[in-house]
Order: C-alpha cells, then structure tokens, then sequence
C-alpha cells in the first residue's frame, strides 16, 4: 500500500509518473533496454535530455541567453560551484536564512570574502530579513540567497532588489511558484525535493556571467563546459534526468507552474489554518514568510511529538519528524502531495488532539 510520504527529500513523486516509468522500465522508447541501459549518447536518450530542457524552459520562462543544464553532486557541490564560476573579484554577499543558506556561505568562503549582509539566526531562522535595508556590497560579484528554507519553512516574499546578480538556491521550491527568471544571474536546484529522484541537479545561468571561471574551478563545476556539451559532457545521471522529464511533462498536463502553485497554496492554508486555530499544534513561522513546502510544527512537548509522529506513521502518514535542528513536526507537501495526503493528515491531526489535547 502506498502511505502518504511527508519526506522533505527525496520525497514523493507523482503517481502517474512512478506507474509511466515501471511501465516502460524494462523497454524504454522501443530500445529494447531500459533506460538505465542505454548509452547517454543514444538518440532516444539525448531527445530525453532535450525535452528535459526545453519544458524547463517553457514551464518558467526561461530567456534564450540563459543556460539550463543538469549536472550532478547536488544543491551541496553547486555552493561551491557558485564562487567557482563567478567570484572573480573576491568578493560576494550571502543572507543566511538556515542551515543550507550558511552552508552555502561557508562553501563560499573557501573561495573568497564571503560577507554575511543578513541573517535570521537570532530567532531560529523564523523569518527573513528585510531585504530593502540590507548593506550590499558595492563590489559584490553576486548575492546568494536560499529561496525557501527547507528545515524551518521559511521563503522570501520578495527578492533583493539587488546590483550585483542574484543566485538563488530554490531546491525546495522549484516549480511551485512563478518567477521572473530575468531578475537573477543563476537558479539552482537539487532535484530530489520537488522534481526527480536525487542525482541530478538544475542550474539555470545567465549566459554572459557564466564564460570565464576562475583558473582553479574543476572541468565538471564549469557551468559554461557543460552548456556547450548540452549537460552530456560526460556520463550524467540517465535515470534523474529521465524522471525529470516525466514529471516536468506531467506538470504541464497540469497547467504548468500557475497552476500548480494554487494547488500548493491552497494545500498550505489547509494546513497553517488548521494549525492555526489548534490548540495542540503551533507553527512558529512569521506568517508573511511560510513556506508553501515545508510546514514545521510543534506541540511544545518532546514526548507528545514522538507519539505524534509514531500514531501518524501506523495511520500512513510518514516521514513527518521534522529536522535535528528544529525537533517537532514538518510535513513537506511538495507539489507531488496530493489535497487528500494533507487533508489526511490534517483529520489525523484533529484526532489526535482530541485524545491528548
Ligand atoms: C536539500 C537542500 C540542499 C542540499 O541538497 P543536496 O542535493 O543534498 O546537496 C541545499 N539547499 C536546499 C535549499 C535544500 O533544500
């Protein structure tokens, strides 16, 4: 039986999806092989890696001089990749706003000056600093942000406004929110959260920011290298990039990122409304910052959480621990979380405060 999976990553994938890929797993495309098989320089799977593309360039409007290209070693390799390919003057500006943001930024340090001009550490991570009153560097060779904070379910309501290019890592959020790609100079994204099994992961670059690494940055971390080879420069990881693929196809027989994005909204207002108005259950995030993927919760008792989350695993409602760093609940409910797992968990949640409330 297949239980409703509230894994922050890897995490659940659309059924249509998993049933299409055991459907074809043992032919793939009229091969004769599996697609884990196949060479990556086979033409049944190069026009996989194309479609891959060009429905990432569709479903968010990617301009025609930005890169898009699949690449391996995780959102965790792209921080350093990030400094490799664009800290040409020794200098760029991070906003801590969680655990991976401050990875990112000590990743980032390795390489240069790595100025910390926000963050939200002093109230564990609840909020995001206001990015108008923010002191960038004017020398700044680009400014990283973390989108959405997976672990404390955070997410910026509006970008920097910003001189130097912005960087974003929206692992936890591509594709559930519309973008004005022009606004920032690279997007990355580990693809386990929101779009594929782990194993690839998404950069899109603008261009012109991309052609001169600096002298020491790896072949594999050239953003440049692997937008002239079409993400095939070596041997990429076939069976993500496939399941990529698939998704990316459902999610435009879906209506694409609009509409997905009011079926995530209106996922999470079932669930902050709910939380909201218990009196069990607490979300400590300032309102104006929830994240639509990632809703952390509490009762405010270890104990109660550990029953919490054993009741709700024999219930088929799994993987809702929340993170070390913040203990409790968190139920991600990415844009694979069909309305029924949350109102599931939601009636759970209603049972289980009658009993222990
Ligand atoms: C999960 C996650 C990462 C780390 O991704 P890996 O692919 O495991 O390296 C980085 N940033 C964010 C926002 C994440 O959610």
């Amino acid at each position: 039986m297949r239980v409703y999976n509230f894994s922050a990553g890897p995490s659940t994938l659309p059924l249509a999806v998993l049933k299409k890929a055991q459907e074809e797993f043992l032919d793939f495309a009229g091969t004769g092989m599996s697609v884990t098989e196949i060479s990556h320089r086979d033409k049944a799977f190069e026009a996989v890696v194309r479609d891959a593309e060009s429905l990432t360039r569709e479903l968010l409007n990617v301009p025609d001089d930005y890169a898009v290209i699949f690449v391996q070693g995780g959102a965790s390799t792209q921080f350093a990749a990030v400094p490799l390919n664009l800290m040409h003057g020794g200098k760029a500006d991070y906003i801590v706003t969680g655990n991976f943001a401050k990875k990112a930024w000590q990743e980032g340090a390795i390489y240069g000056e790595a100025v910390k001009i926000g963050d939200s550490s002093d109230k564990v991570y609840t909020y995001i600093p206001d990015v108008d009153k923010l002191d960038y560097s004017p020398d700044a060779d680009y400014v990283h942000i973390t989108s959405n904070n997976t672990i404390f379910g955070t997410r910026y309501a509006k970008f920097p406004d910003c001189k130097a290019p912005l960087v974003a890592d929206m692992s936890s959020e591509i594709f559930s929110r519309e973008i004005d790609v022009t606004k920032f100079g690279v997007i990355y994204a580990g693809a386990q959260k929101n779009l594929a099994p782990a194993g690839v992961t998404i950069v899109i670059a603008r261009r012109d920011l991309i052609q001169e690494p600096l002298k020491i940055c790896p072949t594999m971390l050239r953003w440049k290298v692997q937008d002239e080879n079409g993400s095939l420069y070596n041997t990429p990881p076939a069976f993500s990039i496939y399941m990529a693929d698939l998704v990316l196809r459902d999610l435009k027989e879906k209506g694409g990122v609009k509409a997905m994005n009011e079926a995530d909204t209106y996922k999470a207002n079932l669930l902050y409304d709910f939380i909201d108005n218990s009196a069990l259950f607490k979300n400590n995030v300032v309102p104006e910052f929830r994240s639509i993927m990632n809703v952390p919760f509490v009762t405010g008792d270890n104990e109660l959480d550990a029953k919490f989350i054993a009741e709700a695993k024999k219930a088929g409602l799994v993987s809702l621990k929340g993170h070390r760093l913040v203990g409790g609940m968190r139920a991600s409910i990415y844009n694979a979380m069909p309305v029924e797992g949350v109102k599931a968990l939601i009636e759970f949640m209603k049972k289980f405060e009658r009993e222990n409330g």
